[in-house]
C-alpha cells in the first residue's frame, strides 16, 4: 500500500495517507488566491479513513460556499498552515494541501480550474485539463488521474 506524509509549516501537526489518490488539480478561484496567500491552491483528494493525524491537532475554521454548502477547514493552531478541507455533501471527500506533503513538489496537478480568475500571464501546463469556473462533473480529473498515475507509478 502507498503510504505518503505532510506536515504544517512549523511540525506541530504530522499526518500520513495511506492507499490511492483520487485526484489532484489546482484551483485559480478568489477564495483559493486568498487562502493560499498566493496565486492558486492545490487540492489532492483522498477520504476521510486514509488519513492519520500522527502528532497534534488542528483548529477549525468554516465557511460558506456560494452554492449553500459548508466548507469546514483545518489548520494548525500554532503557525496557521492550512492542511485539510472536506466540504458537508460530499464528506466522504478529504481534499489535503498538497504543499504539505514531505514529496511536494511530485504532486503535479492534473487539470486546473476556475482559470477565468487565473492570475495575470498564468499559461495552462501542455495537457492540462483546464476549465474557467467550476467543471460540470469531477469524473474527467479523476480519469486523468488515474492515466498520469498509471504513467508515472504514483498513488
Ligand atoms: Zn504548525
Ligand atoms: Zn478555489
Amino acid at each position: 500500500m502507498h503510504t505518503f506524509h505532510g506536515q504544517c509549516q512549523c511540525g506541530a501537526v504530522r499526518y500520513r495517507v495511506q492507499g490511492e489518490v483520487a485526484t489532484v488539480f489546482a484551483c485559480h478561484c478568489r477564495e483559493c488566491q486568498r487562502q493560499s496567500a498566493s496565486a492558486f491552491g492545490m487540492a489532492l483528494w483522498v477520504r476521510q479513513a486514509q488519513l492519520t493525524l500522527l502528532q497534534g491537532s488542528v483548529q477549525r475554521w468554516q465557511r460558506h460556499t456560494p452554492s449553500g454548502r459548508v466548507m469546514n477547514c483545518d489548520f494548525c493552531p500554532q503557525c496557521g498552515t492550512r492542511l485539510f478541507h472536506r466540504t458537508s455533501g460530499s464528506a466522504d471527500v478529504l481534499s489535503i494541501k498538497p504543499g504539505t506533503l514531505d514529496d511536494a513538489p511530485v504532486w503535479q496537478p492534473v487539470a486546473h480550474i476556475w482559470t477565468a480568475s487565473a492570475q495575470v500571464g498564468w499559461q495552462p501546463p501542455a495537457g492540462a485539463l483546464c476549465y474557467p469556473g467550476n467543471p460540470p462533473t469531477w469524473e474527467p480529473l479523476l480519469q486523468a488521474w488515474r492515466d498520469h498515475a498509471a504513467a508515472c507509478g504514483q498513488p
